[in-house]
């Protein structure tokens, strides 16, 4: 339930409803807005009569939340949230960032040239798993928290930001010390102890698309972090299962404007998962940036018949650079632009290299 406040209702008169939903023994979200202030009821069970509310000074009316996700739907914020990851790499806005590189960290040459290349291709953040969910046991299942330290250390290098992957609640931890973006994979969307974990970290999260999730158990999934209080999610369309193998999902370019439509959470594509083919990679990122995805999430690797995972879906570092170029002229074509490269920290390699 929302109760949107009047145009000028004074700051007595907000806290007021506060008042009366904890009274009521629920929690209430004020969220100033550009025209007028709403207050969030959160944990409506069903109970409530909204006419109480309706009546008090300075409350203009109080709407339903009609959809099974409250905080994530357009009828609870109208406006896109922004979620910004490091200064000037923000989702949800006109700028679109590029997140790119590896599927996994594996030593910390491959890791730290993986970052110049991103760099240097026109990414706006670094991706690379330390934490993998892998489909067999017996595939390499990533560095663990030494990849994190390699991540961090490229980062110092290079200054792009890191998103990556939490698998469990104790890795979520160590994830959050480090990343500027903690990830949750396909396989996890649905892990309903690690999304509450994770909701309370405080950290942005990017949320993958289950292989066979719905648009609304996607929605459902981002509800559980932002009732944790953690309203800077991103989703990501990853690709889902399908009756045909030619692909290794089926990439939903429908999801992206949908999604826009039901929830004011930014969404980026991931061409890569989408896929699973290398040479698909760049017309499907082009096709997310016209679909009006708010990023891309890009496999990339230094050398991608060596990598340990996803070589075959990753991109040569001058096929990123041509698909950051293509982009832009995508983006600029619908009002919109890709995110700038954060600058590199001074004194490093990449600042030098320009
Ligand atoms: C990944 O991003 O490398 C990954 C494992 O993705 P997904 O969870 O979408 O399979
Ligand atoms: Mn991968």
């Amino acid at each position: 339930m929302l109760v949107v406040m009047e145009h000028g209702a004074t700051d007595a008169q907000v806290a007021r409803v506060v008042a009366v939903i904890e009274e009521m023994g629920y929690q209430a979200r004020p969220m100033p807005g550009a025209q007028r202030t709403s207050v969030g009821l959160v944990g409506n069970d069903g109970r409530i009569d909204g006419s109480s509310l309706e009546a008090l000074d300075g409350v203009a009316e109080v709407i339903h939340v009609t959809k099974p996700y409250k905080q994530v739907s357009r009828e609870w914020r109208q406006e896109n949230t922004l979620v910004t990851i490091a200064p000037g790499v923000v989702f949800g806005g006109t700028e679109i960032p590029i997140i790119a590189g590896p599927c996994s960290v594996e030593n910390e040459a491959q890791i730290v040239l993986a970052a110049q290349q991103v760099r240097e291709a026109g990414g706006a953040a670094l991706r690379g798993g330390a934490f993998k969910p892998r489909s067999s046991p017996y595939s390499f299942q990533g560095l663990g928290v030494k990849g994190l330290e390699l991540l961090a250390l490229a980062r110092a290098e290079t200054g792009l930001p890191i998103v990556t992957e939490a698998l469990d609640e104790e890795g979520a931890h160590r994830v959050a010390e480090i990343a500027d973006c903690i990830q949750i994979g396909a396989r996890n969307m649905q892990n309903y102890a690690l999304l509450r974990t994770i909701g309370k970290l405080g950290k942005p999260v990017l949320l993958k698309r289950g292989m066979a999730a719905t648009i609304t158990d996607l929605l459902m999934s981002a509800e559980y972090l932002l009732a944790e209080g953690n309203t800077q999610v991103i989703l990501c369309e990853r690709g889902i299962r399908s009756f045909d193998s030619a692909t290794r999902n089926l990439f939903d370019l429908t999801a992206i404007p949908l999604v826009q439509k039901l929830s004011h959470l930014p969404i980026v594509g991931d061409p890569s998962h989408g896929t699973g083919l290398r040479d698909k990679v760049i017309p499907m990122g082009r096709a997310a940036i016209a679909a009006g995805a708010d990023g891309l999430l890009v496999e990339m690797h230094p050398n991608p018949d060596r990598a340990m995972s996803d070589g075959g879906q990753s991109l040569f570092p001058e096929q990123l650079a041509r698909l950051v170029r293509e982009a832009r002229a995508i983006a600029e074509a619908i009002g919109r632009s890709i995110t700038p490269t954060p600058s590199a920290p001074a004194g490093t390699a990449s600042a030098t290299n320009g």
